[in-house]
């Protein structure tokens, strides 16, 4: 059976007692059948994995203790993502498979074109954390407030290249061979793809390289993955 892993917003250390939340404490007595003395796995994204012995796991709460350090922290490459809400299960699908595939934070965005305009930031990031327990990670991506994309490029720091996945641009793939390291952010559009407006100003932008997803043009969900695993591949931590 897998190992129960759960993230806990408390300090790890050895020997440190760690409360549990109703809802946690339920889920290991109530679903995963759990007892006292019981061992999991615990991280709270910036201390690393833990083993934690269940002290106490009821109803209404309960107590874990922290025994030792079990895996390093581990920190995703300074990756963000940036894309256009669209229907409900597939943006919960979008934050899931970024978490996944290791970005550092994660920015809904409104576009000319964004079908939905409003996002639940609790849910999504609530969707991250159990990303994060389930792959086995360490650290939890943010999950942003949506905000406007023409807000986001006014304050845009340049020295953060976009890699910008542009429906425009379908067709052969060009390698990412010669492209910088150093910080980035990915950029899907949502179904109704990017406006002409937008297409100007990201094209004016020194900082956004536009990239091809192949020949075939992808749902923001799938495109949203290609391009991460692109660049994982070839700038972030799967390369050699
Ligand atoms: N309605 C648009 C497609 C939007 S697809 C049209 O028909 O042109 C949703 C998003 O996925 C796009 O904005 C883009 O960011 C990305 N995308 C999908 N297919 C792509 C491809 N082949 N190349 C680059 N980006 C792509």
């Amino acid at each position: 059976m897998a190992k129960v892993r759960l993230f806990i917003d408390h300090p790890l250390a050895a020997g440190q007692p760690v409360p549990l939340a109703a809802a946690q404490a339920h889920y290991l007595s109530g679903v995963m059948r759990m007892r006292q003395g019981d061992e999991i796995a615990v991280f709270n994204g910036h201390d690393g994995e833990w083993a934690a012995r269940i002290v106490q796991a009821g109803k209404r709460g309960g107590e874990l203790l922290a025994l030792d350090q079990t895996a390093p922290q581990r920190n995703p490459p300074d990756l963000w993502l940036l894309f256009a809400p669209i229907k409900k299960a597939r943006t919960d699908f979008i934050v899931e498979k970024a978490a996944e595939m290791g970005v550092s934070r994660i920015l809904p965005v409104q576009t000319d074109f964004t079908n939905s305009e409003r996002i639940r930031q609790d849910r999504l990031q609530a969707h991250a954390v159990e990303a994060a327990e389930q792959c086995g990670g360490t650290f939890v991506p943010t999950v942003d407030d949506l905000a406007p994309l023409a807000r986001l490029l006014d304050g845009w720091d340049a020295s953060r290249r976009i890699l910008w996945a542009d429906e425009a641009a379908a067709g052969p793939f060009d390698s990412m061979a010669g492209l910088p390291q150093g910080p980035w952010a990915v950029l899907i559009g949502p179904e109704g793809g990017f406006s002409q407006a937008e297409r100007d100003r990201l094209r004016a932008c020194p900082y956004v390289n536009s990239i091809s997803l192949g020949p075939r043009i992808l749902r923001a969900d799938t495109a949203a993955v290609a391009a991460l695993t692109l660049w994982q591949a070839s700038l972030g931590d799967w390369k050699a």
